[in-house]
Order: structure tokens, then sequence, then C-alpha cells
């Protein structure tokens, strides 16, 4: 297993790096390891935090305001940790990571292949906070840090719910939450507190959902005008997609929404029958068995034939 310890102790520069549009785990593993190397190396070494600004519902993780959200020209850090995605994933980040000396990627994706010269890629752990936790020695982890990982976990799992959790992650949490943050209140602000705008949209999604393949298929698309109107952004849609696969009998859930002129953000979560990351990677992303997603370009109706393509013959795989 990569040893943390050995990998920094040289290093002078460090910069860490998390995927674009950062979910609760990107944000919390990147968070953790920043406030854990911030704390454990020397004062004069140079630790940055690298991602788009994150929806405000995680700045009560410590030291967010500290995020980097452009990169440096020509900056060449010592040494480069990629977090809960592959490098081209990374965004305005990716340069920086390119230019390091050296570079090391945590991560879980089933789809990912490890982008580092060092990687610590596990597609069975819950959540890169899980794997961050692996590689901190503990007596350095305060509540602080705790609190980012628990995060990171939390929203990964769907609080525990998802079947990626495993007694591990339990063991993990319990860990975590013996450091006295308010695990409940945490609970409930960044994952189940919506706005009463994103539950408008929710609501909009929802009602204008549409079943297909004998309603074993659900999908949900969003235009710009419709969010324009409503005023929220891309971090505004989070759990549509899980309350759609939430529908009894729905094997798989599409919630879709557009991001430029002929071309969407797709999101899929499924159950066993349906392995959605081989869809979303034969799509250029990436993902999970049950929760995947990818970029695709044409109409709504090109992007769900494209897709129902997939899904039917997996479907129809699974009954033969
Ligand atoms: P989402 O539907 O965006 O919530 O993503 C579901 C899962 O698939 C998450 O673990 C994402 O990190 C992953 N994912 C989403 N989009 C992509 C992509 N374009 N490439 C690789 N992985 C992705
Ligand atoms: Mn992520
Ligand atoms: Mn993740």
């Amino acid at each position: 297993m990569l040893q943390l310890s050995e990998e920094i102790r040289n290093a002078k520069t460090i910069g860490i790096g998390g995927h674009i549009r950062p979910d609760g785990d990107c944000v919390g593993s990147c968070m953790a390891l920043y406030l854990y190397l911030k704390k454990c190396m020397p004062s004069d070494a140079e630790i940055a935090v690298y991602f788009e600004k994150p929806s405000d519902i995680f700045n009560t993780i410590k030291d967010i305001s500290e995020i980097r959200t452009e990169a440096e020209e020509g900056k060449q850090f010592d040494l480069f940790f990629v977090l809960d995605c592959e490098g081209s994933r990374l965004g305005f980040a990716e340069k920086l990571f390119r230019q390091a000396k050296k570079k090391i990627n945590i991560d879980h994706h089933i789809s990912s292949n490890g982008c580092g010269d060092l990687n610590y890629v596990d597609a069975n752990a819950s959540s890169t906070s899980e794997l961050v936790y692996d590689l901190l020695e503990k007596e350095w982890i305060d509540e602080e840090i705790a609190k980012a990982l628990y995060i990171g976990i939390i929203h990964d799992t769907g609080v525990f719910q998802y079947s990626n959790t495993s007694p591990k992650t339990l063991r993990i949490a319990a860990d975590l939450v013996s450091y006295g943050f308010d695990f409940s209140a945490l609970i409930e602000k960044t994952f189940y507190e919506k706005t009463y705008l994103q539950n408008q949209i929710m609501g909009r999604a929802l009602l204008e959902s549409i079943m297909f393949l004998d309603g074993r298929c659900i999908v949900s698309c969003l235009d710009r005008k419709v969010m324009q109107f409503y005023n929220v952004t891309a971090a505004d849609l989070d759990g549509i997609v899980s309350h759609l696969r939430n529908i009894r009998d729905v094997e798989c859930a599409i919630f879709m929404y557009e991001t430029d002129i002929l071309e969407y953000k797709v999101s899929m979560r499924s159950t066993d029958k349906v392995d959605v990351a081989r869809i979303a990677s034969f799509f250029g992303g990436g993902g999970h068995k049950k929760a995947a997603g990818c970029t695709m370009s044409g109409t709504f109706h090109d992007v769900v034939n494209n897709l129902s393509v997939h899904i039917e013959k997996q479907l129809n795989e699974e009954e033969n």
C-alpha cells in the first residue's frame, strides 16, 4: 500500500486537485488531505488545493475558503494528488497535474485506471474519503479532518444506504464520529436539506419524467431555459436522479440537463440489473456500476435513443 508519509517527506510543494462539478466526496477528501498536510508538514512547505467553487453547504468545512479556483501559470509542484477522478476530469487544474514532478492518484471509480506515478485506486471502496482515511496517520487526525472525511463518505454512500457501504466503511465512520462533531446536523444540513427552489426544480423534473422500456427505465430532462426560470445551477440538481431511481420497478433512471446547445450532462442510477458505468464509459464518461455519468451531444431524443439501446440490451441479457 502507498506509504503517504514516505511520499510527502521530501516534497516542498504539494498540490491537491479534485474533479469538475465537485461533489461531497471530492470536497471532503480534498479538504481532509489538505487540512492533514497543513498540520503535519513543516511550516515552510506550500500546500494548495484546487477545485471549482463547491456548493455553500460545504462552508462548514474548515478552511474551505482557501481553495484555489484558478491554476497559476507554469507552476510545478513537487507532488500533486488527484482525488476522486482521473487527470482528465480535473478541469482547470489538469495542467498543474501534468506539470507536477510526481503524481499520486487516489480514486474509487471502476472506470479509473490510475493516472498517477503512484496509484491508490480501489473500486470496492465506498468513496475516495474512505481511501484517504486509510492513508492518514491516525495521530494527526482531528475533529475538522474527521468531519471532512465523514461528509465525503455520507455523500457517496447516500448516508450509508448504497451497496458500496461495507462493514469497513461503517467502522471508519464510527471512528470518525468519535472525534465529536455533530454528525446528525451534518447529515441534515449537507445531505437532506434543500432550498425551496431546489425542491421546486426537483418537483418539475419528477412531473415531467417519462417512463420507457415498460416502466423499467425513466428519464427526465431540464433545459437551460427552465433552469434559468427557477434560477438554479447544476449544483442545485443533486438528488433528482436518485429520486427517479427510487420509483418502484425502475431499473435504470436517467437525469439530464442542458449544458450547451445540443449538449447534456447525463446522470444514471441503476439497480443490479444494469451496469451504468459500462454505458457511461462507452459515451466517454465513467463512474460506478450503479451510479455513473457522462456528457452527450444531440437532442434530448438522440441522447435517450442512444442510451436506451444499451440499457435494453443489458436488461435482455439479464433475463436470458
Ligand atoms: P453523477 O451522475 O454526476 O452524480 O455521477 C455519478 C458517478 O459517476 C460519480 O461517481 C461521478 O464521479 C461519476 N462520473 C460522472 N460523470 C463522469 C464522467 N464524465 N467521467 C467519469 N466519471 C463520471
Ligand atoms: Mn465525485
Ligand atoms: Mn467519489
